[in-house]
């Protein structure tokens, strides 16, 4: 799949990707050399095990409809994966060992799309209910697909979520360029046909009492996201104009989607020196909203030290290559502004006032990466290197600590060392009876992908659960290549 051109595309919020021609993903199929051992699908590449080469094969041969089944059977959104998913299968890709893989992304979005115009994709409640009751709390991709999952197994699945709209991140975390809601937005009523109810404004633990839920409910899951943002104590830190990434990226789509961004709530970057601190796909996101607005000038800061062009020795195909990447935004501020936004191995160290309270500028210092005795890396201060940006907005995008505290304390969940619930992968039990976790509040923050397998799996254990055995697929006992997204 191609993308819009950036100097186009920043002037509005629509997606960024173009309508491939059909002809060339039956070509890309046809280019999958259905290997032995298909990396692509297991152990470093795809986290749901989608069977890439046999819909590959059925797109090569015109025959759509069979991938569009094929696919339904292991992903539960491939509209979304299709769209946003780094694609670990594509860094598994045999064929990547010399050539270009075979673009698996694009023909996945592509059955999917095809699925949903066509009517394949349609409504499948399920013949029998159980009369059992789940309630699973957060809505993003984890408790979407567990819901999904359960709703299937006949099961009544509530699903709650404080904000005003279902989807979690991919609604108000991933922006409308790359991930348009009314995407999101038809999967979720989908879902309410078959059955799922849904819950918005309800926030679990706040306005909405979890005892009443778990009582009335004969499980309980758990997929309410890493939401605690890791915050940078540097000083000036309290200064205007300097706010998490979440809040800059959740305020402007809600206001693009009420009102068209008329109704001016959230935090403009027109006309403004920007400062994206954090790389990932959260910087990323920054970055292009960003652009849209109209920013002034846009600088991406980065504590690591620029990765290689090419794979490293100690980063072997088929492993996910930690390579150079261009993603949308870095090429739209560099079509714009002339450079590559990103500035690699720097450190911030202060937020300079400007006498009103506001930020004016921040303080940075160059860093050096080297191994030590152990054969870690440690990061040391290169003298003379410090500068100073100009900045009227700073947008923190350093990645998530972990679930919030407010539901682990009031059920008693135990956490783990990194302040996750505390329950093991493939079981997703946590430490109280008859309630689960799934998704980035249990792995941490990590990937679309990986918090639907988290809920696919975990919907299999609680289905377990309540009836002694369970036809739902299992999930691959694996821990994962990918972990970070932000
Ligand atoms: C800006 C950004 C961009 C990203 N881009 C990508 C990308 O391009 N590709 C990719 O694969 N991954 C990306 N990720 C990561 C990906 O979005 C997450 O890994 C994924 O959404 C996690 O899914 P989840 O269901 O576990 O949690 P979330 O999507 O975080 O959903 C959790 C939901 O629970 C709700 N909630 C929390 N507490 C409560 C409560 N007490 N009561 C009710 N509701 C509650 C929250 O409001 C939220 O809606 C991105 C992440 C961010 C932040
Ligand atoms: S979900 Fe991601 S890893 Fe799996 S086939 Fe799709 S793009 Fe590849």
């Amino acid at each position: 799949m191609t993308s819009r051109s950036a100097d186009v595309r920043i002037n509005d919020f629509y997606e960024i990707i173009e309508r491939a021609d059909p002809y060339v993903l039956m070509e890309q199929g046809a280019r999958c050399m259905d290997c032995g051992v298909p990396f692509c699908q297991s152990e470093t590449g795809c986290p749901i095990d989608n069977l890439i080469p046999e819909w590959n094969d059925m797109v090569f041969h015109g025959n759509w409809e069979a991938a569009y089944h094929r696919l339904a059977k292991t992903n539960n959104f491939p509209e979304f994966t299709g769209r946003v998913c780094p694609a670990p299968c594509e860094g598994a890709c045999c064929l990547g060992v010399t050539e270009p893989p075979v673009t698996i992304k694009s023909i996945e979005c592509n059955i999917i799309d095809r699925g949903f115009e066509e009517g394949w994709a349609s409504p499948s409640p399920p013949a029998e209910r159980t009369g059992m009751k789940v309630a699973v709390i957060g809505s993003g991709p984890a408790g979407l697909a567990a819901a999904d999952q359960l709703n299937k197994a006949g099961h009544q699945v509530t699903v709650y979520e404080r904000d005003d709209r279902i989807g979690g991140l991919l609604m108000y975390g991933i922006p409308n360029m790359k991930l348009d809601k009314k995407i999101v937005q038809r999967r979720v009523d989908l879902l309410a046909v078959e059955g799922v109810q849904f819950v918005t404004n309800a926030h679990v633990g706040v306005n909405v009492d979890i005892h009443e839920i778990s009582d009335e409910n004969d499980a309980l899951l758990l997929a309410c996201g890493a939401t605690t943002p890791r915050d940078l104590p540097v000083p000036g830190r309290e200064l205007n104009g300097v706010h998490f990434a979440m809040a800059f990226l959740h305020q402007n789509t809600k206001s693009l989607l009420d009102s068209n961004l008329e109704d001016g709530n959230y935090i403009s970057a027109k006309d403004k020196n920007v400062i994206v601190i954090g790389g990932g796909d959260t910087g990323t996101d920054c970055l292009g909203t960003s652009m849209r607005h109209g920013c002034k000038s846009l600088v991406n800061f980065e504590l690591l030290p620029v990765p290689p062009v090419h794979r490293a020795d100690d980063n072997p195909w088929p492993q996910w290559p930690r390579i150079f990447r261009i993603d949308y935004g870095h090429e739209e501020a560099a079509d714009k502004f002339g450079k590559d936004p990103r500035e690699f191995g720097i450190l911030t160290k202060e937020f300079v006032d400007d006498g009103n309270g506001n930020v004016k500028a921040v303080r940075t210092v160059q860093v050096d990466w080297q191994k030590d005795d152990t054969g870690r890396f440690q990061m040391t201060e290169v003298p003379g290197s410090e500068r100073e940006f100009p900045a009227d907005l700073v947008t923190l995008a350093m990645g998530f600590l972990g679930p919030e505290d407010t539901l682990a304390e009031k059920l008693g969940i135990k956490r783990d060392t990194r302040s996750n619930y505390k329950a093991e992968f493939g079981r997703f039990a946590t430490s109280c009876e008859g309630v689960f976790a799934a998704g980035d509040c249990r792995r941490g923050q990590s990937l679309v992908v990986w918090a639907i397998a988290e809920g696919r799996g975990a919907a299999r254990c609680i289905d377990t659960y309540l009836m002694g055995n369970s036809d739902l697929p299992a999930p691959r006992m694996q821990t994962g290549q990918m972990s970070s997204a932000g």
